[in-house]
């Protein structure tokens, strides 16, 4: 009985999800459409066309960026469970972030408490999904620069990963809003990024906290069982 009444509840929170996702969409298209239209009825000057052209790309990629991550979100589950190294998931998603944290003046640094690898149970694809997430919100919080500091700890039970910046941090109200759908205080963010997280750590039993101080930068820690 239990099980069912939470099925519904995932049921109608996928729904209203795809509802504001497809508005969401509809928005940046629609704009889009509009600049399109303008320059099929007028013979604009180079520089117009230049400029409705941008916009009308920008409202491509926009609704393309809503897109890639919540059907990441919403793709059933056919990727295989295994045993992963937290650490060889990370070294992954930083060879391959790494070159635009570096151009944008962002130092990586990272260090582990154990020479050992650091198992936890869960989807590769789904994992490095959240990791690549959290990553890039510490590094979008530094646009003058700054540092990224990563750390994983062991204990007994459980693994842990601090990812720490020097960025914009964050007020309590804007922590509490922190995973509700496009929640976002970007020019282009598309608020999706934690909802993605979120929904997959908690599918991995783990636990994610946050804590930050605004203008000095923030911390997040994420938590599963060892394996
Ligand atoms: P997006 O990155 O598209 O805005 P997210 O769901 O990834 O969407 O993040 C939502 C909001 O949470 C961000 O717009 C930002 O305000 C805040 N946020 C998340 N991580 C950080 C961080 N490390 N430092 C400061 N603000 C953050
Ligand atoms: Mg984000």
């Amino acid at each position: 009985h239990k099980e069912k009444l939470l099925r519904l509840e995932k049921d109608r929170m996928v729904g209203q999800l795809a509802a504001s996702v497809s508005h969401e969409i509809r928005n940046p298209l629609t704009a889009t459409r509009g600049f399109l239209q303008m320059m099929e009825q007028k013979e604009y000057s180079v520089e117009e066309r230049k400029r409705y052209l941008s916009l009308a790309i920008s409202g491509i990629d926009q609704a393309n960026d809503i897109i890639t991550e919540y059907l990441h979100y919403a793709k059933p589950n056919n990727d295989q469970q295994a045993q992963l190294d937290v650490k060889e998931e990370l070294a992954s998603i930083l060879r391959f972030i790494s070159p635009s944290a570096f151009a944008g003046g962002v130092a990586i640094d990272i260090s582990h408490s154990s020479e050992n690898p650091m198992y936890i149970w869960g989807e590769s694809k789904k994992f490095r999904q959240c990791l690549m997430n959290l990553i890039k919100n510490a590094i979008e919080s530094m646009p003058g620069g700054g540092t990224l500091t990563i750390h994983t700890h062991q204990s007994d039970k459980h693994i842990q990963v601090w990812i720490t910046d020097t960025g914009v941090g964050m007020s309590k109200a804007q922590i509490n809003s922190l995973g509700v759908p496009f929640f976002t205080t970007k020019k282009e963010g598309t608020g999706l990024g934690l909802v993605v997280v979120m929904s997959i750590i908690k599918s991995m039993n783990g636990k994610i906290t946050y804590s930050s101080n605004v203008n000095k930068g923030t911390v997040c820690l994420i938590q599963f069982q060892t394996e």
